[in-house]
């Protein structure tokens, strides 16, 4: 279903990959209850909006003049921000920002992919991966992760010897199965691929939301120069439409991703918003307690009602398995809560809301069950 009308659009000279595509992209649908997008259910409070308000009336100001490209001011608070959830010192060099951290990581295959070259994933994994190898006419390539959504480490070196990609690519935690990646795992990868002279990016978009215990990958950077750690403001800082993902990586990968970005790319309303929401990251970020609590306890709940369950590290759970997965999703919406229909077969993955949604979730899952 798309968001306009149908056209005809035989006659374009379209590229050939892209031919009987559908675009990405979960069903935007006016539902109460909406835990398919892994959103953060909070919005800023007024203080903060109109903080933001005020920020962008500034700016509106000099908007007859082009943005920071370097985004110093941006990149220095980011910096800050990181250093501070890691034993890594990172500083505003390593910084490099986007629109979303989905426009970082087309950065990263526009600079290391292209034609001729290989990125390797494990799957089950972010369905956008593939769409960002085919935007930059990058083979992509994928290797499986074992039963509990972990990785082999001996098939990780194998594929990585066989396809010498230039870019591995995973989120961790891992969308969408809640799974983060142990640090011995970043550090052999990590080595692998310097073997075959690639990079590693490990996709941290839901790295707040890890459990106690598991360390970021960021506390790996001092170790691994072909590291990237990539974060967003989406999900933890509740920031989704604002649009701002970043990266820590060795200044050489800013210098290279310097040569692919379009000029200006950040606009000035984005980058004095970014800023409120840093000035109030305490603030923005107070919520992620709650929702790793509520996520734990969603977690005990469905293995309570037998079902099974994904270990999770993010804002969201990947639950199972069920004969026909469409007909709970179905029966969850008529229930008049929304969650993904994402992951291997049997699966349905459910975001973390307010403790009120997780409980409509729960009462809905519980009927729907019922109803089968
Ligand atoms: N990585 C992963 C694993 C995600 O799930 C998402 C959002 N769904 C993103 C990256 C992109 O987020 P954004 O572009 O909003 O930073």
């Amino acid at each position: 279903a798309q968001d306009g009308p149908a056209t005809d659009g035989d006659w374009l000279p379209l590229r050939e990959e892209l031919r009987g595509v559908e675009p990405y992209g979960a069903p935007q649908l006016d539902v109460p209850v909406r835990l398919n997008t892994n959103e953060n259910p909070y919005g800023p409070s007024a203080a903060v909006a109109a903080d933001v308000a005020e920020a962008v009336r500034a700016a509106a100001t000099d908007l007859n003049r082009y943005p920071d490209r370097e985004h110093v001011a941006l990149r220095e608070a980011l910096a800050a921000y990181l250093d501070a959830d890691t034993t890594a010192e990172v500083g505003a060099a390593q910084v490099w920002a986007a629109n979303g951290s989905n426009e970082v990581m087309l950065q990263l295959l526009m600079a290391f992919g292209g034609p001729g070259r290989t990125a390797l994933g494990f799957t089950p994994t972010y369905s956008m991966y593939p769409e960002y190898a085919r935007g930059t006419s990058t083979a992509w390539v994928t290797g499986h992760r074992t039963e509990d959504f972990t990785l082999d480490l001996d098939h990780v070196r194998a594929l990585v010897a066989e396809h010498r990609p230039s870019v591995v690519l995973m989120p961790s935690p891992n969308n969408p199965t809640g799974t983060a990646l142990a640090p011995e795992t970043v550090d052999v990868v990590c080595e692998a691929a310097a073997q075959a002279g690639g990079l590693v990016v490990i996709d941290e978009a839901y790295g707040e939301f890890r459990r106690d215990g598991t360390p970021s990958a960021l506390d790996r950077l001092p170790a691994h120069r072909n590291l990237v750690v990539t974060r967003t403001m989406s999900k933890a800082f509740a920031l989704a439409g604002g649009r701002v993902g970043y990266l820590a990586a060795d200044p050489a990968v800013c210098d290279a991703l310097r040569l692919v970005r379009l000029p200006y790319h950040l606009s000035s309303v984005t980058q004095a918003t970014a800023l409120v929401a840093l000035r109030h990251a305490e603030e923005l970020l107070g919520r992620v307690a709650e929702l790793r609590g509520e996520r734990d306890d969603l977690v005990a709940w469905l293995r309570a009602e037998g079902l099974d369950v994904a270990d999770s590290d993010a804002n969201f759970v990947l639950f199972g398995t069920f004969a026909d997965r469409h007909r709970v999703w179905e029966g969850l919406l008529g229930h008049g809560v929304l969650v993904r229909e994402t992951g291997p077969s049997g699966w349905l993955r459910v975001s973390i809301g307010t403790p009120a949604e997780n409980a409509a979730f729960r009462d809905a899952l519980t009927l729907t069950r019922k109803e089968l």
